[in-house]
């Protein structure tokens, strides 16, 4: 594997000095200095776009020699496209002829062929952790591996601003999955104090961020809704009893305004995160706002959701990543199904030359052409947002004769005026999506969680 892998030389750099600290050595300046670094990954994260590339075709090569030499999977799979490693001479050689997986993808060949599809590229004695996903879908990773997975989070955490003096409250689940362990080897990595709180339990999650003074947090924001409402109720004040300062928030698509609306709630600042289970942490967002950096431990390619070719540079389009550091199973070309708005390639006031990525619009199956249009439900979601008592929406598309008819379904709390509200709903959705939609509101719970965002009766 890459020499130039996660946590190569800045780890032992710091890690392991400090782990030898003797009384020679200053433990409290080596932090003061670590604190005031601007970036995680200096020696990466200052690359310019050609010395970035560079590095990443350096480590790509050596991965596809392991994934072929030692994953029957990816043996076959590169076999059958008649590509060897040794023809990657490029990352457009790459793009252009190395196959994609897919999630769907793994968990067939997983079933296919037992337990591993034939990822797995490490004998079972070098794992460290093994991952259980629903499908059933199994990640094993080596300790390597699983650092490397700390290292992706540990760039996005310090680019939010959390330092070694935070103290941090994992709420995400443990067990079976990866989320809850990898951001608790993240903030240890970054240096923070860790309670592994874990999913559930708010009331218990309000008092220890207030008794132990919890400075951060990694969370879904349905999470802060539910911590407010028990903070209420407990007669706490969010901003004066907890010291909640810098809240990571990943792959939900909140409207802007929503995540000023939490940041002034709670008197904190809030980064979103763009990563998933199989790949860490892939964007992230600096002081700017201005998108999410993608990481330097990642491939990302922006391919067209339906020929799968390379976009024109800053288009959208769903988002294709390859993990340049997993050995036991590594990740090549993965399909997230996660489609992007656009991409921004001009400099950000960070210093990171890195593009970012826009937001997060849909998934591939959930953004329907209608009217020649692509429909992205974040529109939809940002269009409605002002309406007070609109709640969760479904769009259901059909062709009773010769056009396409969109109807969107929007829940409605009890005291929304239905009649009065819809032809300003109209309007603003029009503007939003660019096409007329006919509008359906529907009782509040009609649509629970788990309705398919499209109903495209245009199939049947
Ligand atoms: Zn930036």
């Amino acid at each position: 594997m890459p020499a130039a892998g996660v946590g190569g030389g800045r780890c032992a750099l710091y890690g392991g000095a400090r782990l030898a600290a003797g009384p020679e050595i200053n433990e409290t300046k080596e932090t003061e200095m670590l604190a005031d670094r601007q970036y995680w990954a200096p020696e990466l994260e200052a690359m310019t776009m050609p010395q970035l590339r560079a590095n990443h075709l350096g480590r790509l090569k050596p991965l596809l020699e392991w994934a072929y030499n030692n994953s029957p999977y990816y043996r076959e799979s590169f076999d059958a496209a008649g590509i060897r490693p040794a023809d990657v001479d490029s990352l457009e050689t790459f793009s252009a002829r190395v196959p994609f997986i897919t999630k769907e993808g793994i968990i067939e060949a997983e079933q296919a062929k037992p337990t591993y599809g034939g990822f797995l590229a490490v004998p079972t004695a070098d794992l460290a952790r093994i991952y259980v996903a629903p499908g059933p879908i199994y990640m094993p990773f080596t300790a390597e591996d699983f650092d490397g997975i700390a290292e992706t989070c540990a760039v996005g955490m310090w680019a939010a601003g959390v330092r070694p003096s935070d103290i941090a409250d994992v709420t995400t689940n443990y067990h079976w999955v990866i989320a809850g362990t990898q951001l608790d080897a993240s903030y240890r990595k970054v240096g923070c104090a860790v309670v592994p709180g874990g999913i559930g339990n708010t009331k218990m999650h309000v008092e220890a961020m207030r008794d132990l003074g919890v400075t951060t947090t990694f969370a879904f924001s349905t999470f802060f809704v539910q911590l407010a409402e028990t903070a209420k109720e407990m007669g706490l004040d969010l901003r004066r009893d907890l010291k909640l300062r810098v809240a990571l928030i990943g792959g939900e698509m909140k409207p802007k305004e929503a995540i000023a609306e939490l940041e002034a709630q709670y008197d904190m600042k809030v980064r979103e995160i763009y990563g998933t289970a199989d790949l860490a942490v892939v964007g992230f967002e600096c002081d700017a706002r201005a998108g999410m950096h993608l990481g330097p431990h990642h491939i990302v390619e922006i391919l067209d959701p339906v020929t799968h070719q390379p976009v024109p540079e800053g288009d959208g389009g769903e988002i294709v990543v390859t993990a340049l550091f997993r050995k036991a199973m590594p990740i090549i070309r993965y399909r997230t199904g996660d489609v992007v708005g656009y991409v921004s390639y001009d400099s950000c006031s960070c210093g990171r030359h890195t593009p970012r990525l826009g937001p997060i619009v849909g998934r591939v199956g959930d953004i329907p052409r209608v009217k020649g249009m692509f429909i992205v439900p974040k529109q939809i979601q940002n269009a409605l947002y002002p309406f007070k008592g609109l709640r969760r929406f479904q769009m259901v598309i059909d062709r009773p004769q010769l056009g396409d008819v969109l109807t969107v379904r929007i829940e409605a709390e009890p005291g929304v005026d239905r009649a009065g509200s819809k032809a300003a709903v109209q309007k603003a959705l029009r503007e939003a999506i660019r096409i007329g939609a006919e509008i359906d509101f529907v009782d509040a719970g009609m649509l629970p969680e788990g309705t398919p965002l499209v109903i495209d009766l245009r199939r049947a």
